[in-house]
């Protein structure tokens, strides 16, 4: 199944996408695709509904109709950091021994296809094309072998960052991860029933056609089931919290000489049966 939200931004309603890539609208079933349409009862629910049985939604997905983040209402937008070996390689880093965790503001979630703005005064902003991990049942110091039960779904996520207020302005990496539009989630929840080994899909990024990065999550250092059951240690994990899982090689910063985005610019990335963003840099 399928899942998104569509409409002009901020008054996104709930829809899927059904088998002929239409979107159909869920507004009757449910205000929204988050909180509680996430847990395995809600989405049980939704999966008992016939889709010929819903409203067609005029309008080509990502092309006449717009999508929002994918997910409403994200109360908590967890990020891991260095958690591919050749990312962490590209970037100088050693390999961490226990995940590297971090926030984005849930301020900076986007549709997939929205503009991305460089902040003011910004010259490194970079891309990261990342797997995304929804929550779906309420996850509190859960074991690895059960973390998966938690899990809602997957799409796709650009963890945009600026690399000189990530790195170079003292403390936090979270002053550069989290500026408004950084981060863009979707086009749609794939859910986790449709994605059988979430640690083998192949994700890429291009700016203006050019491919930078081509990765696969067979090389995470820290894959999903470990990641959820690290982070219910640290807090509560809601119905509808995104755990961004860290990026494959390739990023603008690890380039010979450093590469970073420029207005007018164009990203395009995806991940194998999640779908594909598309975004315009804005300086
Ligand atoms: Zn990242």
């Amino acid at each position: 199944m399928k899942l998104l939200r569509y409409g002009p931004q901020g008054q996104e309603k709930p829809g899927l996408l059904d088998d002929q890539g239409r979107v159909r609208d869920l507004s009757g079933h449910v205000p929204d695709i988050a909180g509680d349409a996430l847990t395995p009862a809600g989405l049980d629910r939704l999966r008992g509904l016939d889709p010929a049985d819903l409203p067609l939604v005029d309008g080509t997905p990502q092309q006449g109709l717009r999508l929002g983040a994918c997910v409403g209402n994200v109360r908590k937008f967890v990020a891991i950091g260095l958690n591919y070996a050749d990312h962490a390689a590209e970037s100088g880093m050693p390999v961490p021994s226990e995940p590297v965790v971090f926030n984005k503001w849930t301020s900076c979630i986007v549709g997939p296809d929205d503009d991305v703005h460089i902040p003011r005064g910004a010259t490194k902003t970079d891309w990261e094309v990342e797997l995304g991990v929804v929550i779906g049942a309420p996850a509190r110091d859960v074991p690895e072998d059960r973390a998966m039960d938690h899990v809602a779904g997957y799409c796709v996520v650009n963890d945009v960052s600026e690399r000189e207020w990530q790195l170079e302005r003292t403390a936090t990496w979270d002053k550069g991860k989290g500026f408004d539009t950084f981060g863009p989630i979707g086009p749609w929840l794939v859910t986790a029933d449709d994605i059988p080994d979430p640690q083998d899909l192949d994700l890429w990024l291009e700016v203006d056609g050019r491919r930078y990065q081509d990765g696969t999550t067979r090389t995470m250092v820290f894959g999903v089931a470990a990641l959820v059951s690290y982070c219910s240690r640290l807090m509560t994990l809601l119905p509808g919290d995104v755990i961004t899982t860290g990026t494959p090689p390739g990023v603008g910063m690890g380039q010979k000489p450093p590469v970073f985005l420029k207005g007018g610019e164009t990203m395009r990335l995806g991940i194998s049966g999640l779908g594909e963003q598309t975004q315009k840099v804005v300086a």
